[in-house]
């Protein structure tokens, strides 16, 4: 394994075979965290009339202060049946139609009404508590542009721009495959040499927040027959991304296993740690990670480079991964031939973002990277990151 990529030219790899999936149409109310695959305009005006901004009445600015009769009650949904003529006053609900001939509203608590007759002490300003029709957007105005991942307030503005529904990029279908005669589910009891399978139930859950619709297959035992068996099932979907079996041991067969299979291998082999074992290649429109079996390794793997590749199949403007930038909160050792990313927690300090470096950077300690919520990226080279440098990082979870 000479020839290790770097991360960005491995990424670039990836990215160049992760063309977005056909667009479907979901219901608006179904769209949380799908990729919009066309902008989307306003269908109405919001707020679609002149709507009052509190409880009070609706009146001419010119009339006040003064005495005005109280002609109408406008509720929200309910709006005056006429206009409001010079002299009068309407009584409005926050939310109602402020009717035509109104250019205001004064609340409630700042009048008193007896027998429909309105006291208003004091001038009211020309617009006051009036939201102006389309002064939040207008309708055929982009809401959304392509290429976002909807939020749940991006949700509530489509909701009330009149949006039914959207043209979002398809769902990934991904199988996580993991492999390894060692490996036993939780629950079960484990026999010598044993461990328990932790891979899958993580990439599962990674991999599903990244928008993909996930299957998972296995523990595969390092047999043949089994890996052919399983791995063809995977290849089945938009991504199959397995884990351990991708080093040079003997019983390491999921790169073979895969050729047979007709799986184009693009590369094997990051300069990163850990994690540098990573296979990418490709079968038709299925992309295919081989992500090494220690937990921490496939963990990186997946922020690096899968994570990136569910988001661009799914249309993303920006797949990532997105660095942010911190204050290291003590040294970290670079690694002469490597780039890595260290685990560690984010804290807060006087001056702002503070990452500290976990203890336990092993690449099976996945108990120890539970307590991480950022990978600090640690350029190659030598000497160290010192105490207070800014450095780049990605944000776990
Ligand atoms: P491998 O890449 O198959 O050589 O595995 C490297 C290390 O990761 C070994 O110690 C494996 O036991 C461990 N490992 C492989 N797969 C898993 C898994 N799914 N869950 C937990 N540990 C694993
Ligand atoms: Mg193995």
């Amino acid at each position: 394994m000479s020839g290790l990529l770097s991360i960005e030219e491995a990424l670039a790899r990836v990215l160049a075979r992760a063309i977005a999936l056909e667009p479907e149409r979901v219901p608006v109310d179904a769209a949380a965290g799908r990729v919009l695959a066309e902008d989307v305009t306003a269908r109405v005006d919001l707020p679609p009339f002149a709507s009052s901004a509190m409880d009070g009445y609706a009146l001419r600015a010119g009339d006040t202060p003064g005495q005005l009769p109280v002609v109408f009650r406008i509720a929200a949904g309910v709006p005056a049946e006429r206009d409001l003529a010079a002299g009068e006053a309407m009584a409005i609900s926050t939310g109602g139609a402020v009717p035509d001939g109104a250019d205001s509203v004064v609340p409630i608590e700042l009048v008193v009404e007896t027998d429909n007759q309105l006291e208003v002490p004091s001038p009211v300003e020309a617009g006051a508590n009036v939201r102006p029709a389309g002064g939040d957007v207008r309708a055929g105005d982009r809401v959304l542009a392509a290429g976002t991942r909807v939020t749940a307030a991006q949700i509530g503005a489509l909701a009330a721009a009149g949006v039914p529904e959207l043209l979002v990029a398809g769902r990934p279908r991904v199988v996580v495959l993991s492999t390894g005669t060692e490996l036993r589910a939780p629950g079960e009891s484990l026999g010598a040499g044993q461990i328990y399978e932790s891979n899958a139930p993580m990439l599962a859950a990674a991999l599903a927040n990244a928008g993909a619709e996930v299957e998972r297959i296995g523990p595969v035992r390092d047999d043949e027959a089994e890996h052919r068996r399983a791995l063809e099932r995977g290849l089945e979907a938009d991504v199959l991304v397995s884990s351990g079996g991708v080093s040079v041991g003997p019983h390491d067969l999921v790169r073979r296993t895969l050729a047979e299979l007709g799986v184009e291998e693009d590369f094997w082999g990051v300069a990163v740690r850990p994690g540098k074992p990573l296979a990418f290649g490709t079968r038709g429109r299925t992309l295919v990670f081989g992500l090494p079996g220690n937990p921490v390794s496939a963990l990186v793997g997946v922020e690096l480079f899968v994570r990136p590749a569910l988001l661009a199949l799914q249309g993303a403007a920006d797949p990532g991964p997105n660095y942010e930038t911190a204050r290291l909160g003590s040294p970290l050792r670079r690694n002469g031939g490597r780039d890595e990313l260290a685990r560690a927690r984010i804290g807060r300090d006087a001056e702002g973002t503070l990452l500290e470096p976990l203890t336990g950077q092993e690449s099976h300690m996945i108990a120890r990277a539970a307590g991480a919520d950022a990978l600090v990226f640690v350029p190659s080279g030598e000497g160290v990151l010192a105490a207070g440098e800014t450095v780049r990082y990605l944000r776990l979870g």
